[in-house]
């Protein structure tokens, strides 16, 4: 019998994770091909010496995978591994799996991740989530948040400015919940030796999957420096209750032939055309193969690595379209096995026509099928500021037109049957329940908000641009999904008109921290509407059965104005119900309340908002401004 046991040890199931694990004895390989005739690993002594000192033969064995084991330390050295097959070697690359690189990732680096840990890691531990619902996601770009002069942060554009105290009393202030950050794995287009020319980047062009970026590390020669540092910012987010969601780009590299994917199992990891070229789902020249058995199982290992080495509490996966819908299902389940409350969502859509059946994709319209994946809602977004192929104003800046878009975006796009029929008779149904619906008005991508409504509604004054811009933000965190704000909409950031701005200077991207001051009723107008959604469960109901129970909209014949009530609240909110009046329109409009004996407190007002209620006597009547949103919450009538 124990003969039996070691046999079952032995032959352990690899993974791709596996590729390099080391010890001070001894350093194993494994890597996967299923096409390779011989593969080799060469130690590197240096990163950049030219000649390697070792060639490791592997030796194929279960499953595809290819293992050697070398005795002695390796500490500090690198690896490249390649692959002979059609009579030829391929170029050599760290494997697909590297977790330690080289500076611009060009060797994987052999070194002691236990070494990599931050003081006190041990007792990281994610923020206590007791609630789902309250979630508010705010997203950055390192250098976006910290590059100004006028941020106050030391360590501009690292890792280590986003742990400084100006960092994340911005984010305590503001009382959102998540962090969302640009791409921080390593990208390819910063070049790591010139850090000092201080170019920027979103970094939505991977090269190593599993290693963070080094242009973010206070010295990216040094493979282990970025691995700590990239902990310490989690490390430091964590200790302030803060969670950190990494933005996943695996629907696409950099190139093809530059990067491990390519060169180290040539084709397998892509999407092909009839004719043998590339697919292009993605727009950037090529798209991967999720559906395919190892990609799958790469992307898998890759978030779980992720979520357990780095502590990352939730992935945003970009043009999430690109990958169908049972990769997406398996990462869920393999994340549950973790944490089930790392949060996953993404975007349902690509940029081009995948080389993949639509039905099967994890395409927004089929996120019902993906339970707790979430999408990006273009739907709120178009109906609040207008679409981004276009210059049309939306609801938010007097397109009537939009109203019942909103509606729906309000709901969550759960299907809502409007009790009082405001919704139409096919009302959008993509989303199995509202937080799947990321309510959201703008991103990273397209024009930041100011920059919308400044060209969509130019001839309006700035004055009644801010109107606009507090009331379709207004809309997204009152929506019962879950709440997304880009980072810098707070302090009335502009990008000078630039809609892409992913390699713009520092001067278009960096938040304007003065307009705190300069802008500060805009500022505390964004700092209590958050306060406001995280007072009221109301708001965010969790569930697309409590949106149907307890979800109204009252109609009106006003196509500038929704009323939009939440009601019966009792044993869910302190409030019994509460009243969202969005004007849309230039003209005032007035609303009979529904229950005149109520006792009602005025959360937000003609452009001002405070959780703990507005000064404002009890009205029967409420009006609400032109381009603006009125927010009644009914409290219980004190006893007598
Ligand atoms: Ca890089």
């Amino acid at each position: 019998m124990l003969s039996l046991a070691l046999i079952a040890c032995a032959s352990k199931q690899l993974k791709l994770e596996d590729e390099c694990v080391y010890s001070p004895q001894k350093t194993q390989f494994a890597f996967w091909s299923n096409v390779a005739e011989q593969m080799e690993v060469r130690i590197y002594e240096q990163s950049d010496d030219v000649q390697c000192t070792k060639v490791v033969p592997l030796t194929k064995g279960e499953n595809d995978f290819w293992t050697a084991t070398v005795k002695g330390d390796l500490v500090g050295k690198y690896y490249t591994v390649r692959s002979f097959q059609n009579g030829e070697w391929a170029p050599e690359a760290p494997g697909i799996f590297a977790k330690a690189v080289s500076i611009n990732g060009q060797r994987a680096a052999i070194i002691d991740m236990n070494a990599t840990n931050p003081e006190g890691w041990e007792n990281d531990v994610r923020p206590a989530m007791p609630d789902m619902t309250d979630i508010v996601v705010y997203e950055t770009h390192m250098r976006d948040y910290t590059m100004s002069p006028n941020s106050g942060i030391e360590h501009k554009g690292k890792f280590l400015g986003m742990v400084e105290k100006p960092a994340i009393n911005h984010l305590k202030e503001l009382g959102i919940t998540h962090l969302q950050i640009l791409p921080m794995f390593d990208y390819g287009s910063i070049d790591e030796t010139t850090l000092e020319k201080n170019r920027y980047n979103w970094g939505y062009d991977p090269v190593n999957y599993n290693a963070p970026e080094g242009g973010y590390s206070s010295d990216p020669a040094d493979p282990a420096c970025r691995i700590r540092e990239a902990k310490m910012m989690i490390q430091a987010m964590h200790a302030n209750g803060i969670r950190v969601i990494m933005d996943v780009v695996y629907n696409h590299t950099y190139d093809v032939m530059g990067c491990a994917l390519g060169r180290v199992v040539p084709q397998y990891f892509y999407r092909l055309n009839e004719d043998g070229t590339y697919a292009n789902g993605s727009g950037c020249g090529n798209e991967t193969a999720s559906d395919h058995e190892m990609m799958r199982q790469f992307m898998v290992e890759s978030v779980c690595y992720w979520a357990r080495e780095y502590h990352v509490d939730g992935f945003r996966f970009d043009l999430m379209g690109i990958h169908d819908q049972e990769t997406m299902n398996a990462i869920r389940a393999a994340l549950d096995e973790i944490d089930p409350t790392i949060l996953t969502y993404g975007e349902g859509w690509a940029a081009m026509s995948p080389a993949y059946p639509y039905e099967d994709l994890a395409m927004k319209q089929w996120t019902y099928k993906m339970p707790r994946v979430g999408a990006f809602s273009d739907d709120i977004r178009n109906a609040l500021i207008g679409s981004p192929f276009d210059h049309e104003r939306g609801f938010a800046s007097g397109n009537g037109a939009c109203k019942q878009a909103l509606m729906n975006g309000l709901v969550g796009c759960i299907g809502f049957e409007d009790p009082n029929g405001q919704l139409g008779a096919e009302p959008l149904c993509w989303s199995g329940e509202p937080m799947q619906h990321v309510s959201y008005i703008t991103c990273h991508d397209n024009y930041c908000l100011r920059d919308r409504i400044a060209v969509s509604a130019a001839e309006e004054s700035e004055a009644t641009q801010l109107r606009m811009n507090k009331l379709a933000q207004t809309a997204v965190l009152v929506s019962q999904g879950m709440s997304f704000i880009y980072g810098g909409e707070e302090l009335f950031r502009t990008k000078l008109g630039i809609d892409n701005s992913y390699q713009s200077p520092d001067s278009i991207n960096i938040i304007p921290w003065e307009n705190q001051i300069a802008y500060a009723d805009l500022y505390e107008y964004y700092c209590q509407l958050i306060a406001i959604r995280r007072a009221h469960k109301g708001f965010r109901l969790g569930c697309a059965e409590a949106v149907k129970e307890h979800v109204e909209f009252i109609p009106t014949d006003n196509e500038h104005l929704i009323i939009y009530r939440i009601k019966n609240l009792e044993g869910i909110d302190s409030a019994k119900s509460l009243l969202v009046l969005l004007n849309g329109g230039p003209e005032e409009a007035t609303v009979a309340m529904p229950a005149a004996e109520g006792n009602y407190v005025v959360l937000a007002y003609d452009g001002e908002a405070n959780a703990a209620g507005l000064d404002f006597a009890s009205h029967e009547q409420e009006t609400v401004k032109p381009y603006s949103a009125t927010i009644i919450a009914e409290y219980p009538q004190p006893e007598e």
